[in-house]
């Protein structure tokens, strides 16, 4: 049989390598460190946790839980190695980070189908490949990628303005509209949230007092980093009124409350197809979490406004998968080509093992003779594949696992627990879904909680 090339051993190459080996397949696994670093990582071990040791909310109602809950279910590797080197964290799911990148290290160089080889690789082989680099892809290979897809659709950072939910808006104070009546949408393109003087005034002062996360060294030195795209917060400091002029600016809008054009004004525009999620206009942000939901909530309709995604900035090598790849994670162009974890556009440490996991499942499937799978978008994994591979590709910005990228529940009468009623609805789906593809799933797995596994 064919050998898999998987590059990277973070955590989706760990994940696809062992996936595919578990299914029969030979695995050449390619990890560039020790011998080449990356500005970040500290260690010579794979699935290194460059910074939290956290892997986020272990509830199962909670969109990061469901996903947890959905790869327990599909035998995944780094949520077994987690299991095992939990820490006490809460509804939280968090490992010892040292025990847990050992862990997984050992795991995969005993694995009788894997062979792990310390190499930079700076071609993509011929073969079937899992490319599988991270956000901090080294350079020679992300030129390669850009050479493959085009300048045009490889990124070196995210700027990413905040997306809230769009039934969290308050819409007797925010209104729709396009600039100038010029939307596709007879109702308007854009939510707007409108502001008096006296609002932009207080605005800005408290988006000027606010706390921003400091940059990395590498950050600050990447000449990539803030070329066209400025956070809000330094374009506040530019003056007192370049925000009125920039992304805040009135023109082709009127208030239909007053009939007036406001002085300043917040506009949202639909993120996803469904028109659940809406993200700020121009509000890429450095601004500290905490910080960042309270001055944000200070903009006009958006009081009680419930943040899916939160603004930020940092180095991150992603390609355009709406433009590049299918939702099984193959490469348009090329079949037998994969890409999984961050540089799919995905975030969080388990959203990109959960590529990893659909990459090598179906890279396995394609070398056996089967074809790959499109998880139900109604699962969170199916939903984060479908959502990177669907979203605008023009505007293209990471999105990471919340119950806004799946389709919405039917309506229903009172008041329900929409995160249960998500997550039964997931896990039926992906059920009966690994029971017609022939697809590995352990149902007691997934309803099995980490914070009862003692950690060793
Ligand atoms: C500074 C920083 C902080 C972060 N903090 C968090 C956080 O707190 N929580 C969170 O959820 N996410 C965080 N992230 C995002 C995090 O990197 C991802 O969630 C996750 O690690 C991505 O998994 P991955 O497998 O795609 O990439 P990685 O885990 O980075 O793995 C990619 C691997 O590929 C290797 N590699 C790169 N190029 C080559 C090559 N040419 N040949 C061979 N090997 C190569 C790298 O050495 C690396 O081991 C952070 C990212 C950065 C850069």
């Amino acid at each position: 049989m064919k050998e898999l090339t998987v590059i990277g051993g973070g955590l989706a190459g760990t994940e696809a390598a062992w996936q595919a080996a578990e299914l029969g397949v030979p695995v050449r696994l390619y990890e560039m460190r020790p011998g080449t670093p990356t500005p970040a990582h500290d260690t010579p071990w794979l699935a290194e946790l460059v910074c939290s040791n956290s892997l986020g909310s272990d509830l199962p109602h909670k969109a990061p839980g469901l996903l947890k809950a959905e790869l327990r279910g599909l035998g995944s590797l780094i949520l077994d190695c987690a299991a095992q080197t939990a820490v006490p964290a809460g509804s939280s799911l968090a490992v010892d980070r040292e025990a847990f990148a050992q862990l997984v290290t050992e795991r995969i160089a005993a694995h009788p189908l894997i062979t792990l080889v310390h190499e930079e690789v700076t071609a993509l082989p011929d073969g079937p490949t899992v490319v599988a680099t991270g956000p901090l892809t080294s350079p020679a290979l992300a030129e390669v990628i850009a050479g493959l897809s085009g300048r045009d659709y490889l990124y070196f950072y995210d700027a990413v303005s905040p997306i809230v939910q769009a039934e969290t808006v308050d819409m007797a104070i925010a209104f729709r509209q396009s600039r100038y009546d010029r939307g596709e949408q007879e109702e308007g393109d854009y939510i707007n949230c409108p502001m008096t003087r006296e609002e932009y005034e207080a605005f800005t002062d408290a988006l000027l007092a606010a706390e921003t996360i400091v940059l990395k060294q590498f950050e600050r030195e990447d000449p990539h980093f803030f070329e066209g795209c400025m956070p809000v917060e330094a374009l506040a400091r530019r003056g007192r009124e370049a925000l009125a002029f920039g992304p805040m600016r009135p023109v082709g809008l009127i208030d239909p409350r007053t009939g007036q054009r406001p002085y300043a004004v917040v506009q949202l525009r639909q993120d996803n197809l469904i028109g659940t999620l809406y993200n700020l206009v121009g509000f890429q942000t450095n601004l500290k979490w905490p910080d960042q939901k309270r001055v944000l909530r200070l903009i006009p309709g958006l009081a009680q406004a419930e943040f899916v995604r939160y603004g930020m900035m940092h180095r991150n090598t992603y390609v355009n998968a709406p433009a590049l790849l299918q939702p099984t994670l193959q490469y348009r162009n090329r079949a037998d080509l994969f890409f999984a974890g961050q540089i799919v556009g995905v975030e969080g440490y388990v959203g990109n093992a959960g590529t990893g996991l659909l990459a090598g499942v179906n890279a396995a499937r394609l070398l056996t003779g089967g074809h790959p799978l499109i998880l139900p978008p109604a699962t969170m994994l199916g939903a984060l594949c479908h959502y990177v591979t669907h979203a605008a590709a023009k505007e293209f910005q990471p999105m990471k696992a919340n119950f806004g990228i799946l389709p919405p529940l039917p309506p229903r009468p009172g008041k329900q627990d929409n995160g249960r009623l998500y997550a039964d609805r997931a896990l039926t789906a992906l059920r009966r879904f690994a029971r017609e593809h022939g697809l590995r799933y352990d149902q007691d797995n997934a309803h099995a909680k980490t914070q009862s596994t003692p950690s060793s």
